[in-house]
């Protein structure tokens, strides 16, 4: 067998066995009994042990040497295996163990010291943590630069340098919108009362088919924080319930669609590979945050919504669609991340990106970590922080290692934003199909520019391709000061 053929078989059966563990993960959080913790913690160890061995296997390299590739597919499955395999071996055994271990136990850590409020318990082990993903970002780095090692992983080609640069221009008028927006007079109402939960749910799968989810390769199950898992002919995606809140269950469950749509989209003839899978998690929650933000809170589709909370609950309080369009995007102060509005969002992730940055490039010292965000803080939002659960302590990605993350939802923002002035322009119909409760137009767009490609491009040039022009944050902002500026009647 030629030895391109020898390696996409292995690669084949080792995305199967990725893919099993994947549903593994999901399982855990959703329907998995309570009692069987122990036992998942070592199946999934097993299967991670196997993986690990298939994916640092010496005949790869030798397969790499030999393979040559025939078409541009071919050319960038090699790509994207030499890159993982390089990556994989560069990182000794002793230290992907010691990290899996630690990180673990960190999460643990983490959840006890933000419950007591008590970020001292917490510094030890962050330290620990902060020095291995260095270490290890040693490993990978080629010129020093060890924050764009770590970056890599989740946002191929992107450099911390370009980010910063990025988020150094979005960061004024983000902070002038907000500003604005919270002193605006007339502030749209709130929502009040309760919501049944049934309803919720037959609502929330009105919303994921709207969005084009095929409910035939994937299934809704709720859980703490909803995800979405797998890839190919079986993705799953999972809401949450909240009586008082029922935007909470229907934008995430828009959101996740977002995410499951993008693997439902990607060519059938990539399953199995490197390629069939979303190419990064800028470009991926791109697609979860233009189905959100740009779309579903949109006066087209919100008016549609109206109509079905009002058909499911009854008369809720909100006079009417306009009010109702004002009411989901409704600009509050929160301490939150994951509560945040779409002026806000990106303040929180470009704050935790800055940090982030600063700890592993050892300009930044855990010990003044809670220091530099409370002023942080302070500066970009206006208020103090009143306890460690409401700032440093609120999101568990530094305590499970995820440094180089955060980044990449703001990065999504903007490439929505982008894709969003390029759909615009090229899309007839989209509002009015919005209005009837129809993201079809708009959906088929996003699946023939971005989704059907999967890893075929690198990112950046997935969104170049796609709007035919690079990458910037200017669509994003005039989108946010043009539909809060109107809004808010600024
Ligand atoms: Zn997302």
């Amino acid at each position: 067998m030629a030895a391109y053929d020898a390696l996409m078989a292995f690669q084949r059966q080792t995305e199967a066995l990725a893919s099993i563990a994947g549903r593994l993960g999901w399982d855990q959080e959703t329907i998995m009994p309570r009692g069987a913790a122990e036992q998942r913690a070592e199946e999934i160890a097993a299967l991670e042990d196997v993986l690990h061995a298939r994916r640092t296997d010496p005949r790869i390299g030798e397969w790499l040497a030999k393979a040559e590739a025939q078409d541009p597919v071919a050319e960038a499955q090699l790509r994207h295996i030499r890159r993982s395999y390089e990556r994989t071996v560069k990182i000794p055994a002793r230290l992907a163990t010691e990290l899996a271990r630690l990180t673990s136990r960190a999460q643990g850590i983490w959840a006890e010291a933000r419950a007591n409020e008590d970020v001292a318990a917490f510094l030890p082990v962050l330290r620990q943590v902060v020095d291995l993903r260095r270490e290890e970002a040693a490993c990978l780095a080629t010129d020093g630069a060890l924050y764009d090692a770590l970056l890599d992983d989740y946002e191929p080609g992107a450099t911390g340098e370009e980010l910063s640069a990025l988020f150094g221009r979005l960061r004024p008028r983000l902070v002038a919108l907000r500003e604005a927006v919270l002193g605006a007079d007339n502030p749209p109402a709130p929502l009040s009362g309760t919501y049944d939960g049934a309803t919720q749910t037959r609502i929330a799968r009105e919303l994921a088919l709207a969005f084009g989810y095929d409910l035939n390769r994937g299934r809704i199950d709720t859980s703490v924080h909803p995800f979405s898992s797998g890839s190919g002919s079986d993705v799953r995606i999972t809401t949450r319930i909240s009586e008082r809140d029922p935007f909470n269950c229907f934008y995430s469950t828009i959101h996740e669609t977002g995410h499951a749509a993008y693997e439902q989209g990607i060519d059938p003839a990539y399953a199995m590979t490197p390629l069939g899978q979303g190419v990064s998690m800028g470009v991926h929650e791109s697609q979860s945050r233009i189905y959100e933000n740009q779309l579903g809170r949109s006066r087209a589709f919100t008016g549609w919504l109206f109509g079905r909370m009002t058909d499911g609950f009854g008369a809720f309080g909100i006079a009417d669609a306009e009010a109702f369009y004002r009411s989901v995007n409704r600009v509050s102060p929160s301490y939150i991340r994951t509560e945040a509005d779409e002026v806000q969002y990106n303040l929180h992730v470009l704050l935790r990106f800055d940090l982030e940055r600063d700890l592993i490039g050892g300009t930044l010292d855990v010990a003044d970590l809670e220091e530099a965000w409370n002023t942080r803080f302070a500066a970009d939002f206006g208020v103090a922080v009143d306890k460690p659960s409401n700032g440093v302590l609120q999101d568990v990605h530094w305590s499970v290692g995820l440094f180089g993350y955060f980044p990449t939802y703001t990065l999504g923002n903007v490439y929505a934003g982008c894709l969003y002035k390029a759909l615009r322009a090229e899309v007839d119909g989209i509002d009015a199909a919005l209005a009837e409760g129809d993201a079809g137009p708009a959906v088929a767009w996003l699946r023939d520019k971005v989704q059907r490609h999967g890893g075929l491009m690198e990112p950046r040039e997935v969104i170049t391709q796609a709007t035919g022009t690079a990458p910037s944050e200017a669509p994003l902002l005039d989108h946010l000061d043009a539909k809060f500026g109107e809004i808010y009647v600024l």
